[in-house]
């Protein structure tokens, strides 16, 4: 039989939660607090919205660290092809990048959200954006709209509110004390793809803030992963670095120091190296052995002084060691407010198998609201949709037992 149902935060976990149950015939309305649904998902697009990876299934589904085991069902239920084929059901074909990603051809989000909303709208979904849900009632939600508080009834309710990066886009974990003080265990929100502050030589910092750092190798115990990153005022940024985000910055808040290790030379062995620095005359002065023999300059060259002060003094062996093993030496993660992503939520020993809160019968959730993290990749919105799917459908199942 259709139920009420309120559905908070139009992101792409609610959104497909409310396509899943408007589907099943529901009665879905979505409470969004700003005036547009999907603004994070939007931006997303700006880099070309890598939404999700091509890599083999079993790989992917062991991108989600602490977290694999929870979310496998989700994206068992929902994995990367069936998500392509979600987006071209929408009219948005996808493609393989070259180093997997997979990404809409027109490369960005808004013909995907457009023809979602016109489809949930279709199904009857009832979107009501500049609706903030404040708490909970003894009728249901408390909402604020248009300088006034009301309370919206409904049968079951999903909470998709997003993490705590970027809060100007909505997600701004204003729903923390909401489920903490009915009794939900959530784990402190931390940033994850996130840039580090690097104490930089003043020298550095004015002549190379800004600029791009390709065709390296960065090495922690997220792996030896090839890249490119940039310089920043305060540090360094970029997909590189978000790749290592989450060790460097537990190693930070657990060690209180973290090292990211650079090859600055990935395509020559440490051999070929030393033998070609050692055959550069040793007249030579440092900057030109440096570019005749190892191929450095600009950017890659100061880094090296930068993080290596007495790379000039070392014998031909050991600056091809140092060379192909930089020590980045983060201080502190960017904050919260600039990261791509978050870490920590709701916790999963709060919910049950059906995403629904233990603390809280009729009441679920989805996203990444739930504590949860993967690297940028396409990780994130798949993991967001499979879990508002499930959400969805464990809700489903749930009225229909009651
Ligand atoms: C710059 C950037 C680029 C990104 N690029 C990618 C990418 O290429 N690939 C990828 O996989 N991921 C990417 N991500 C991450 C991805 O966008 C997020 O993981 C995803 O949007 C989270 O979806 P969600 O539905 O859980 O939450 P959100 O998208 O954050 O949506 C939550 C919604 O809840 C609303 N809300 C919050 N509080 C309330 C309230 N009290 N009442 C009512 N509504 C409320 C918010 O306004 C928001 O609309 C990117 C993120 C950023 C910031």
């Amino acid at each position: 039989m259709a139920k009420r149902i309120g559905i908070v935060g139009g992101g792409p976990a609610g959104l497909m939660a409310a396509e899943m149950l408007s589907a099943r015939g529901h009665a879905v309305t979505v409470l969004e607090a700003m005036p547009t649904v999907g603004r994070k998902f939007l931006l997303a697009g700006k880099s070309g919205l890598n939404i999700t990876h091509s890599e083999p299934y079993e790989r992917f589904a062991t991108r989600f660290g602490a977290a694999n085991g929870h979310l496998r069902a989700a994206l068992d239920a929902f994995p990367p092809d069936d998500l392509r084929d979600w987006a071209s059901g929408l009219g948005t074909q996808t493609f393989v990048g070259s180093s997997g990603r997979v990404f809409p051809t027109v490369m960005k989000a808004s013909p995907l959200l457009r023809a979602w909303r016109a489809r949930l709208e279709g199904q009857g979904v009832d979107i009501r954006v500049r609706h903030r849900w404040t708490g909970f009632a003894p009728e249901g939600l408390a909402v604020e709209t248009s300088g006034r508080a009301i309370t919206m009834a409904f049968d079951a309710i999903l909470v998709a509110l997003g993490g705590a990066s970027l809060p100007r886009l909505g997600s701004d974990a204003g729903w923390v004390g909401a489920l903490a003080e009915r009794g939900v265990d959530i784990a402190p929100f931390r940033p994850a793809n996130c840039g580090f502050d690097v104490d930089w030589p003043a020298f550095f910092v004015e002549k190379f803030a800004g600029a791009p750092v390709k065709g390296v190798t960065a090495r922690s115990a997220a792996g030896t992963i090839p890249g490119e990153f940039v310089i920043s005022a305060s540090g360094v940024e970029g997909s590189l670095i978000y790749a290592h985000a989450a060790v460097l910055r537990d190693a930070l808040e657990e060690a209180g120091t973290a090292i990211l290790t650079l090859d600055l030379a990935p395509g020559r062995t440490m051999e070929r190296l030393a033998a070609d620095l050692a055959r550069q005359g040793g007249k030579a002065s440092f900057s030109t052995r440096l570019r005749k023999g190892a191929g450095l300059d600009g950017v890659k060259a100061a880094l090296l002084r930068a993080c290596i002060p007495d790379a000039a003094a070392l014998a031909p062996a050991a600056l091809a060691a140092a060379i192909k093993a930089v020590p980045l030496r983060p201080v502190r993660s960017r904050p919260i407010a600039e990261a791509i992503s978050s870490a920590g939520g709701v916790r999963f020993d709060a919910i049950d198998e059906g995403y629904m809160l233990k603390a809280l019968p009729g009441v679920f959730v989805a996203g990444e609201m739930i504590d949860w993290e993967a690297p940028t990749g396409g990780y994130l919105l798949t993991a967001c949709l499979a879990t508002g799917r499930a959400a969805a459908l464990g809700m489903d199942r749930w009225l229909s037992n009651k």
